[in-house]
């Protein structure tokens, strides 16, 4: 094995766990891959390996499945009360909040972001989902109905948990996707088989030991590091799983959805997206410069709602492009441990090769770079934020998800909203957009115009575990957080008696 160079920034409690032999935790136990095969996770400030993971191939998926069907189908969890798998959760809130700095510096360290960003947006985020959560877990019921059928009847659903849950999550908001996805399918009492993204599985690893720590009981949450095609395509085909609940690109998902065709599991995806900010001109500029800017360059642009596409009225275009490109020449790009750091690397070589791929390719076609455009350090997998100017709607910058810091700005000159809605809708996806101006009239024409799963008004990026997030078109099937999430977790069962 190669050498594994951490940083000393880091405490003794967050470096003694990324030095330590990782384990994956299936039915209870921490183990290591059937196989005994590992792979390396790297410092994406440094490109230096920092742990080797187990990789779970098929027998590891089928034995966590396995464990996940034993325990929906026999364990204690099922016959568990409402209360306490809300208990449960609860405490796995608490106990996420008590190692809240370990865990912002696993983040950083393992993603790249500022840990900064980890402390104050990804960690507290995920503890207040599970505590939302939890709270869900005695509020899920069904309703009585008033049925016409001739006779006598009492007519009333149930929601129960729809079984066993294979949960699959991306890099780019490593702990935070695993709440997202572990919460509501708890609180609905569904046993999970998770697999972690295999750029990023340090802090599911250690949350794991918390879930260990927390007291669910065997089999309940297993969690598995592996690739794509190893482990997560044997996991959305595995015919003991009842639903798969993905977050990644659009091009995974669509094989997401044929691996699950096999025995028609419930699917849910979270996918990309390509969404706009349209800045009209009488906008309050002080807020929508600095709005637009984080609205792409927040987590190095590695977001699926990044607003990287643009749109400002002609009268303030200049003003927006100017004032979004001085931002993004001042963003402080380094190591994610520096506490300096604004911006941190993406989040490996090859997600490095594909952003300055999109920016040559955009530049190749006629695309102006106002600022930015190249690498942004000798090591490691820096980009600099970047603005280009004077791309034609065919161009690939404009049309694909490029999923790093990189916005293109497209001015328009119309008063009509629909054509303004138009464009902004031209697009496969339909995640998020965000709208600015003073006019509550334009501002909420725009958000029913906006065919996209969440529009902001003079923000973005707003996340609340009270709020549905998911995608219209090609972003996405169904919801996550919300009470809109318990959904996809949960059957109806109608039952009648007759009286
Ligand atoms: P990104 O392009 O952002 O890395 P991906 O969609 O490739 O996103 O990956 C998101 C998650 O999907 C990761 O956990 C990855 O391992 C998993 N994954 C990739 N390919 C497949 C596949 N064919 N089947 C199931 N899961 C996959």
């Amino acid at each position: 094995m190669a050498t594994i160079a951490l940083d000393p920034r880091l405490d003794k409690k967050a470096a003694d766990f990324i030095a330590q032999k990782h384990r994956m935790y299936v039915d209870g136990k921490f183990v290591q891959a059937a196989s005994g095969k590992t792979f390396p996770v790297y410092n994406p400030a440094t490109g230096e390996i920092i742990a080797h993971v187990p990789e779970a191939e098929s027998q590891d998926v089928d034995q966590a499945v396995h464990a996940a069907r034993r325990a929906f189908d026999e364990g204690p969890w099922a016959r568990m009360s409402a209360s306490e798998r809300g208990r449960l959760i609860w405490k796995l809130a608490d106990l996420l909040e008590q190692n809240l700095e370990e865990f912002a510096e696993i983040e950083s360290m393992d993603n790249g972001k500022p840990l900064s960003v980890a402390r104050a947006a990804d960690v507290p985020l995920a503890v207040d989902l599970f505590r939302y959560m939890a709270g869900w877990a005695t509020k899920i019921m069904g309703h009585t109905f008033p049925i016409s059928f001739p006779g006598e009847f009492l007519a009333y659903t149930l929601r129960e948990p729809i079984g066993v849950v294979a949960q699959i999550i991306p890099w780019n908001f490593p702990l935070l996707m695993a709440a997202w996805k572990l919460g509501p399918a708890l609180a609905a009492g569904c046993t999970i088989v998770l697999k972690l993204a295999e750029q990023t599985p340090l802090s599911g690893l250690r949350l794991a030991e918390l879930i260990h720590e927390a007291g669910f009981p065997e089999g309940v949450v297993n969690v598995l590091t592996g690739f794509g095609e190893g482990a997560g395509a044997p996991l959305a085909a595995h015919p003991l799983v009842d639903k798969v609940a993905f977050t990644g690109s659009t091009e995974v998902g669509k094989l997401i959805v044929k691996a699950a065709a096999g025995n028609l599991k419930k699917v849910t995806l979270e996918l990309g997206g390509k969404s706009p900010a349209i800045v009209f001109p009488d906008a309050d500029l002080d807020r929508a410069i600095p709005g637009t800017a984080s609205a792409i360059f927040f987590n190095h642009g590695q977001c699926c709602c990044a607003g990287s596409r643009l749109f400002a009225h002609k009268d303030v275009f200049e003003k927006v492009v100017e004032g979004v490109s001085n931002i993004a020449a001042k963003i402080r790009v380094g190591s994610g441990l520096d506490p300096q750091t604004e911006m941190g690397p993406l989040v490996s070589e090859e997600q490095f090769q594909r952003v300055t791929g999109y920016i040559e390719s955009g530049v190749k076609e006629g695309a102006k770079v106002e600022v930015g455009g190249k690498k942004a350090a000798d090591r490691g997998y820096f980009v600099q934020p970047t603005v280009l100017t004077r791309t034609t709607p065919e161009m690939k910058v404009v049309r694909e998800e490029i999923f790093g810091p990189v916005v293109c700005a497209v001015p328009f000159s119309d008063a009509d909203l629909d054509r303004i809605a138009r464009e902004a809708n031209d697009s496969i996806y339909g995640l998020a957009a965000s709208v600015w101006t003073r006019d509550i009239s334009i501002a909420n024409k725009m958000a029913k115009r906006i065919r996209s799963g969440t529009v902001w008004i003079n923000c973005h990026n707003v996340f609340d575990a009270a709020l549905p997030f998911g995608g219209y078109k090609q972003s996405g099937w169904g919801r996550e957080m919300g009470a809109e999430v318990l959904n996809n977790y949960t059957e109806v069962k109608s039952v009648v008696t007759a009286l």
